[in-house]
């Protein structure tokens, strides 16, 4: 998978969030404070014209620049956050590889795992994007020797799960913690626009 590939992907994403920005603004009007659309969409704007601007030349100077990006420009929680996915993601693939293997980026999404885990704290079941992300990573894993178009379907699959069972869950991390129990019932903004980013990427591997 090559740079334009990986560029593949984050224009999907770009388009994505812009199609459910009021959707994910809905779910964080539920247990937050109504911006995770917004946030994300200004984000990713941004990212787009970075991008534009001095398109990147290897897989992993772009997800360096996605995520510098995001930190830059998103507010709250999820900026810092996605920032540090797309980052590590960056940093473990590294600036010199034009052409990325599945386990290689199956091995970089984990080590972007860890790093928003260890900037966040949150483990799963805290009902946060954690909870989309670490079971997208492990149906990746698993799923890599049916080759990518099959790990990809089976990550997308995973992370849609993995937002649709924080609907029951009790807050506690982010903002939506200091409302206790009235958390309960709805599903995490940040579970769900992890979701839609694994969608993505099946969007874009089949093509
Ligand atoms: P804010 O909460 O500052 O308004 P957003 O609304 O953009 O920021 O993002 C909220 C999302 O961030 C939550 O739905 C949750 O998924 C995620 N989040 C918040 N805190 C954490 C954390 N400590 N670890 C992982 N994800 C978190
Ligand atoms: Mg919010």
């Amino acid at each position: 998978m090559d740079t334009s590939f990986f560029a593949a992907w984050i224009e999907e994403i770009a388009t994505a969030v812009r199609d459910q920005k009021d959707h994910l603004t809905q779910l964080d009007a539920a247990i937050g404070d109504a911006d995770h659309g917004a946030n994300l969409d200004r984000g990713f704007a941004a990212v787009r014209e970075a991008l534009a601007a001095s398109p990147p030349e290897t897989p992993g100077a772009l997800f360096v620049l996605v995520g510098s990006t995001l930190i830059r420009k998103v507010g709250g929680a999820s900026g810092p956050l996605y920032g540090t996915v797309f980052r590590q993601l960056g940093k473990t693939l590294g600036a010199e590889t034009a052409d990325v293997a599945l386990g290689d980026f199956a091995a970089a999404l984990d080590a972007a795992l860890s790093a928003v885990q260890k900037l966040g704290a949150a483990v799963e079941g805290d009902k946060t994007l954690v909870d989309a992300l670490a079971p997208a990573v492990r149906a990746l894993t698993e799923g890599m020797q049916e080759g990518p178009e099959e790990a990809f379907a089976a990550a997308a699959r995973a992370a849609e799960e993995g937002a649709q069972a924080t609907v029951p869950l009790q807050a506690r991390k982010g903002r939506a913690s200091y409302l206790g129990p009235r958390s309960v019932g709805h599903e995490d903004p940040g579970a769900a626009s992890t979701a839609l980013m694994f969608a993505a990427l099946q969007a874009a591997g089949g093509r």
